[in-house]
């Protein structure tokens, strides 16, 4: 290919070619500006030492720039039609590997053994992800464990902003505290709809996710500790007790004797969801477990 895939002109050439016809159900909204590209790829630090995976390589526009930056790209591409194309495109770089399926049904871990050739290498995870599964996308990729030292998503800014908030932050929520337990997030740029084509109705930001060495705190059992903040934000005008309340109705009859224990440790249950630390949800967890535990 003489020219970049990721402009307007090329784009349009190759769909033309393949009579290719965007599929909205598949959050196929393609990149068509290399400067963006370039700032996804400095945003993840990408280096010649580098494995690389992308979820949703497209047509290949951020592909090709993996495959410069990076030593190999694992992509997976859910709509078989792009892959005839992508043989296509993606013809001069060697480095490449497209994984044919849906990365959520995926052994990702299981993926990167077969299909890097040195699995060890530090390993960055890029994507312009499909906006219709953004978050179970990520969550997938944290929960399965996939050795990746970094995330660099393209994603809806509205959920980058949940992504990233801290607390006392309106769009401080479970979200926020699902991905901050994991990584440290940070919202890197904002992105015009324009340089996507077809053009989405919603703006865009690129965030990087950076893997913690240890989780952000001291969690006992994670499950219940996911399920107490997901709950403590149920209905966010509500006070931490009403909101546990309602999960917990067991603990009813016990308000007094929690508000006081609790009270000893530094949490106060007459406080917003919204206001409590990722450290602080992580001691409320391990004291309502051993309460409840108890009963
Ligand atoms: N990376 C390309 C770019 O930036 O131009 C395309 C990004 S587009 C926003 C999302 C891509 O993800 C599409 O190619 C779509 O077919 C693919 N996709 C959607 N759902 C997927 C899934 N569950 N697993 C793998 N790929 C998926």
């Amino acid at each position: 290919m003489t020219k970049e895939i990721a402009t307007p002109s090329k784009t349009s050439e190759i769909l033309k070619k393949y009579g290719f016809l965007f599929k909205k159900s598949l959050g196929q909204n393609f990149l068509i500006d290399t400067n963006i590209l370039n700032r996804i790829i400095e945003t993840a630090g990408i280096t010649k030492a580098d494995n690389t995976m992308e979820i949703g390589p497209g047509i290949g526009a951020l592909t090709e720039q993996l495959a410069k930056a990076a030593k190999q790209v694992v992509a997976f591409e859910i709509d078989q039609r792009l892959l005839p194309i992508l043989d296509d495109t993606l013809s001069a770089y060697p480095n490449v590997k497209i994984v044919h399926g849906d990365v959520l049904k995926a052994d990702v871990p299981k993926v990167i053994q077969a299909e890097f050739e040195t699995p060890d290498a530090p390993l960055k995870i890029v994507a312009n992800l499909p906006y219709y599964v953004t978050t179970p996308i990520i969550l997938q990729l944290l929960h399965a464990q996939v050795p990746a030292e970094s995330m660099t998503f393209m994603l809806q800014k509205e959920v980058a902003d949940r992504i990233s908030a801290v607390p006392g932050n309106k769009n401080y929520g479970s979200l926020s505290i699902a991905i901050q337990y994991y990584c440290e997030a940070s919202l890197a740029f904002i992105v015009p709809k324009t340089v996507f084509m077809p053009q989405p109705n919603v703006d865009s930001a690129v965030i990087h996710l950076k893997r913690r060495t240890q989780p952000a705190a001291q969690v006992d059992d994670e499950t219940f500790f996911f399920e107490v903040t997901r709950s403590a934000f149920a209905q966010r005008r509500k006070t931490l007790w009403n909101n546990l309340a309602s999960k917990f109705p067991q603990l009813k009859p016990d308000k007094e004797q929690l508000t006081s224990e609790l009270a000893q440790i530094g949490l106060d249950l007459s406080r917003r969801g919204e206001t409590y630390s990722i450290e602080e949800f992580a001691q409320l967890s391990n004291f309502l477990q051993k309460f409840l535990a108890k009963k």
